[in-house]
């Protein structure tokens, strides 16, 4: 099938079979971010170029290279598909004014957009979800955003698996001094410098301290820290950060080289990082961005957050065995007849009346070859109906998985009896 169509590379589509796992994942989540009072925000998917400009800063991989951007050639506008969630959200919170009455705890989830080259834990079209503490001037929420992360490995099952990098970026006067060193220092050292590097020099030197060019690393291991810049309102903010963790007994390491892809952090910056998932390893980054809302034109707040990469921690939880949602109906009707098929239609609607999850077989075929398939539902019970129990106004029930004898039972007593058996559905997996 030479011209069948395909999708967009790395660009992934999700099937039925992975999506119970998604669907456990996402009722973990949801269940979880309630529980530290965080409300859920929807921001559309596309947005103006301008914006992830002005947020994300125009030197920065993403912003460089990895939009997804083109013209509506209706009015001539340039429009991005987000490339991640955070400059929306605080978009839209200027927008609608929400931080008229104070801080706000939000969060969102849904498919980013970046331009890269597909790999394992790596596509165009990648999940995340995020959350942003707006308004709040911390330590207090940086500690809450680390606990609460920590409490999500624990709940999906994987704490043993991810590890906590914390770093320190100053304030914005720090940062000026240490960028001032890092130029002076790297400037002196061109002949060392790969391409990249010598792009960013005076642009974002800062990220120069992120390359993952072998070739660089003895270069840039020897670099000024920003760790010896930092105020005391700086250090008295990570120590306070630091102590939290310790307190709440949460292993962390302080990775000085930490400095995250975007230009909007300040302060705290962190990372959850696996060794399962080869150098796709960040699960979860985020930090604080006290300029980012008066940058992007609003009344100046505090803000702090993170967002996580679902794919990555998706295949985590299949590797650890995590149970997916269970998907399996109640009952699987099985019909062999005309009169039968009617009856069938009438009786699934009864079923689901009395809150039961119903597939009604399609497409005829034999008995047999229909109860394979009620079997392969996972459903816990057939209903059969030929046309006999049609005219009865009845069904025979069979217990699939085991529990009891097959029972003719009038339609109205099939609820009763399935239900009475425990309600509960054939989980499957391994949970
Ligand atoms: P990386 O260094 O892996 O490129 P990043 O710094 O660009 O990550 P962020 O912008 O911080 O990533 O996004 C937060 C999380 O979203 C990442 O830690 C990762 O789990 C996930 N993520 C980012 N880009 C992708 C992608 N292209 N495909 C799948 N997941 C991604
Ligand atoms: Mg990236």
């Amino acid at each position: 099938m030479s011209n069948a169509l395909r999708a967009v590379r790395g660009m992934n589509d999700l099937l039925p079979a992975e999506a119970p796992l998604w669907a456990r994942f996402e009722s973990i989540v949801r269940a979880w971010l309630k529980s530290y009072g965080y409300r859920e925000m929807r921001t559309p998917i596309l947005e103006h170029t301008g914006l992830f400009k002005r947020a994300i800063g125009e030197v920065t991989d993403i912003v460089e290279k990895e939009m997804y951007t083109f013209v509506d050639e209706l009015n001539g506008e340039s429009l991005t598909l987000r490339p991640e969630g955070t400059a929306s959200c605080v978009r839209a919170a200027i927008e609608h004014n929400l931080l008229f009455d104070g801080g706000k705890r939000l969060w969102y989830a849904g498919p980013m957009f970046r331009h890269e080259r597909p790999q394992k834990g790596r596509y165009r079209q990648f999940h995340q979800v995020g959350i942003e503490a707006l308004g709040f001037a911390g330590p207090d929420l940086d500690i809450e955003l680390l606990l609460m992360t920590a409490r999500l490995w624990k709940l999906l099952g994987m704490a043993e698996h991810i590890r906590l990098e914390i770093n320190t970026l100053g304030g914005a006067e720090s940062r000026a001094r240490h960028r001032q060193k890092l130029i002076a220092y790297f400037e002196a050292r061109q002949d060392q410098l790969d391409e990249d590097a010598k792009r960013r020099l005076h642009s974002n030197p800062l990220r120069i301290l992120d390359s993952k060019n072998p070739a660089m690393q003895a270069l840039v291991e020897a670099a000024p820290k920003l760790m010896d810049e930092l105020d005391e309102a700086a250090i008295a903010h990570f120590e306070a950060v630091k102590r939290g963790l310790e307190e709440a007994g949460i292993p962390y390491t302080v990775n000085p080289r930490l400095v995250r892809g975007l230009d909007y952090y300040n302060l705290t910056v962190f990372e959850w990082v696996t060794d399962k998932l080869g150098s796709q390893g960040t699960v979860c980054a985020g930090g604080r961005y006290d300029g980012l809302v008066a940058q992007m034109g609003g009344k100046p707040a505090p803000a702090c957050g993170f967002a996580m990469g679902v794919e990555r921690l998706l295949v985590m939880m299949a590797e650890l065995g995590l149970a997916p949602e269970p998907d399996a109906p109640d009952v699987y009707i099985v019909n062999v007849g005309e009169a039968a098929g009617r009856f069938a239609l009438m009786a699934a609607e009864s079923l689901r009346d009395g809150g039961l999850d119903v597939v009604l077989h399609g497409g005829g075929g034999s008995f047999k070859s229909q109860m394979k398939k009620a079997d392969a539902s996972g459903a816990r019970f057939a209903a059969i109906i030929g046309d006999d129990e049609a005219a009865a106004g009845e069904v025979a029930v069979k217990p699939l998985r085991g529990e009891g004898e097959q029972r003719r039972v009038a339609l109205a007593d099939a609820v009763l009896m399935i239900r009475g058996s425990g309600n509960g559905k054939r989980e499957t997996g391994n949970g």
